[in-house]
């Protein structure tokens, strides 16, 4: 059983924003061995900013835009409001879209005036057997085929958040060893982020279940508790196996928020070792 005096604990964590859904998991964050972070809108902002267009096959720049926009006007996933955010009247008319279907870490596929558009990662055209002609070279590539051809691509940039470096050092100090990222984002991206945030392992181009598989196997490495932090799209499953879920509150979905053992309010991935030091000290405290 869970002494009183961890109420004091959970009261002190939710003064700073974030939400701890028992004293199990406050006493558990005093343990922490393995911490996975998921990559979009968790350590970086998910607010992407639209670098660049290109169009082949006749197709416009424009018209690239409002396919890939209209396709993707019903999806929540970052990548799909950043595109739709572009130019907001190009989705002004959202009912021209039949069809629409997402497919979870790889994108959207939708029928936008009579034709069919697919708009996603490379996984998402192979699947479909089109050949993008274009090559990822540095910022996340979105891929726009019409009609079962390559038609263009979108070049997004997204921002690591400000306290995200701060906060991986910060773990380490409460005794964390071994910190991971799990994203469905390519190699490139990832290991740019991963080296820039001085993360110990990446694991890139994942499907939610292989994000389950990997966090399992993580699971089975830890020498103490293992913790996920994701904002719930496409990650839900795996926020549910770890030992302490930790779900975005602001950026993230209902279902994850529901699903997650601790809720950060302010999406700062700093607030995980500022839970850890307040685990610490009610700890502490009650005995
Ligand atoms: P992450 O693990 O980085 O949070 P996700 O698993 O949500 O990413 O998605 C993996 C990749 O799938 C994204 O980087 C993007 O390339 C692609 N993707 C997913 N959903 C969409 C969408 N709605 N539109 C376009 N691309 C998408
Ligand atoms: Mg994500």
């Amino acid at each position: 059983s869970i002494p009183l005096g961890y109420f004091g604990g959970l009261g002190r964590a939710s003064k700073n924003g974030v939400l701890i859904k028992g004293g199990n998991y406050l006493d558990a964050l005093r343990n922490v061995d393995t911490v996975v972070f998921d990559k979009t809108g968790t350590l970086t902002e998910g607010v992407f900013e639209v670098a660049r267009v290109k169009a082949f096959n006749g197709y416009s720049e424009k018209e690239i835009m409002e396919f890939a926009a209209m396709a993707e006007a019903y999806s929540n996933h970052p990548v799909a409001r950043s595109i739709c955010d572009y130019d907001k009247s190009f989705i002004e008319n959202p009912n021209q879209v039949r069809n629409y279907k997402e497919i979870p870490g790889q994108g959207v596929i939708a029928e936008v005036s009579g034709k069919k558009v697919y708009v996603g990662n490379k996984k998402l055209l192979e699947s479909y057997d089109i050949d993008p002609i274009d090559e990822e070279n540095g910022g996340t590539l979105v891929y726009v085929a019409i009609d079962g051809k390559y038609a263009g691509s979108i070049i997004i940039s997204d921002r690591i958040k400000a306290d995200a470096k701060g906060a991986i050092g910060e773990l380490r100090k409460y005794g964390v060893r071994k910190i991971a990222m799990l994203t469905g984002d390519s190699q490139i991206v990832a290991e740019k982020v991963a080296s820039e945030l001085g993360i110990d392992e990446y694991y890139s181009e994942l499907l939610p279940v292989d994000k389950v598989s990997i966090l399992e196997r993580l699971k089975n490495e830890s020498k103490g508790k293992i913790v996920f932090v994701g904002d719930g799209i496409n990650d839900s499953p795996v926020l549910a196996r770890a030992d302490i879920g930790v779900a975005m509150g602001g950026l993230g979905s209902d279902a994850a928020i529901e699903t997650a053992d601790v809720v950060i309010m302010d999406d700062k991935p700093s607030k995980l070792s500022q839970a850890m030091k307040i685990a610490t000290i009610t700890h502490n405290i009650v005995l």
